[in-house]
């Protein structure tokens, strides 16, 4: 037993009294009385003074010499007083991090499911807005355009697509079946075939609800952040996380459909094959760091590497008008 001075919070007076550990409770012994109470060590603060140690609860307080203390093996965890609520916390908050990581997923396919697009009508609108007076196609391409669409069996009039004159190779759908294609794309595409890939892989985005489940991430992570985080800093790293970005696996299954839907159409997968193989060598290493969003460019190959028969998508003349871009 270790030498101590009691204070049971009814007197200022102190008892002499003899400490020790036993368990996950300290035991103390009045001297005199030989009345004994235990206190469970985790209620317990502790503060250090100039020549003893302060150990107390709501009602008590023992006093130990320094070198007594020491003596006692009392050993406080990291988080100090009251480590258990605390570590069931961290295991509370472990498994619901776990559960999201293997639900997450599945979870976001069902909210898509039954959320109804209209609550997206207002972003929708304004999207479309933004995009529709930016739209730089004449006529003709246009049509040709529209023709692309038609060969892969998929309808142009019941999507919004505008083609926008940007220096950057780069196609993007989002919400309102709102399909953004960069002029920059059909001036460096190798064939109208590699056009219709991406505008199926594109479409494959739309009809799996990738667009929606995004959108559901972002307002999910938005609110969650929320409670956790300063908001605006919390906003924009989710935005940069979530806003159009898909996860690896809808890029995959994007560019799965989109290989199915070309065979189905008879629709020479060699355009995507070689659009691939011209963006991978064109594009400088540190993005080749940064793109972790699409599967890598000879996996993307892989996919679209059928060998059927297959007729033109369009004619030579159309696809020259289209690739001209916007004037
Ligand atoms: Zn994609």
């Amino acid at each position: 037993m270790i030498p101590a001075k009691f204070f049971n919070g009814k007197t200022s007076k102190s008892r002499e009294a003899e400490v020790m550990i036993l368990g996950s409770y300290l035991v103390i012994r009045e001297l005199e009385t030989k009345n004994e109470v235990n206190v469970e060590l985790t209620k317990l603060d502790i503060g250090h003074q100039a020549d003893f140690v302060v150990l107390c609860d709501a009602d008590i307080e023992i006093h130990i010499g320094k070198d007594d203390f020491k003596k006692l093996g009392l050993k406080l965890g990291f988080f100090g007083k009251d480590q258990k609520p605390i570590i069931q916390g961290v295991m509370i908050a472990l498994g619901i991090l776990m559960l999201l990581y293997y639900f997450y997923n599945p979870l976001m396919g069902h909210l898509a499911s039954i959320i109804p697009d209209s609550i997206f009508e207002s972003t929708s609108k304004q999207l479309i807005e933004h995009y529709r007076p930016l739209h730089c196609l004449n006529n003709q391409q246009a049509k040709s355009l529209e023709d692309v669409f038609s060969r892969l069996g998929k309808n142009y009039s019941g999507h919004k697509v505008f083609v926008i004159k940007s220096s950057m190779v780069n196609a993007f759908v989002m919400p309102g079946n709102l399909i953004v294609i960069h002029d920059e794309l059909l001036k460096v595409a190798p064939s109208p075939e590699a056009v219709a890939g991406i505008i199926s892989h594109e479409l494959a985005h739309i009809e799996g609800k990738h667009v929606k489940i995004a959108l559901i991430k972002h307002y999910f992570m938005e609110t969650i952040s929320a409670f956790i985080m300063d908001q605006n800093v919390a906003t924009g790293i989710i935005k940069q996380i979530t806003t159009g970005l898909f996860t690896q696996e809808e890029e995959r299954k994007a560019d799965l459909i989109a290989a199915t839907n070309l065979k189905d159409q008879h629709i020479s997968p060699k355009g995507m094959v070689s659009f691939f193989e011209q963006l991978e060598k064109n594009e400088p290493s540190f993005l080749k760091f940064l793109s972790f969003t699409h599967p890598n460019y000879p996996d993307r190959i892989k996919v679209f590497s059928g060998v059927y028969d297959s007729y033109p998508v369009l004619s030579e003349s159309a696809w020259k008008t289209l690739k001209a871009g916007c004037q």
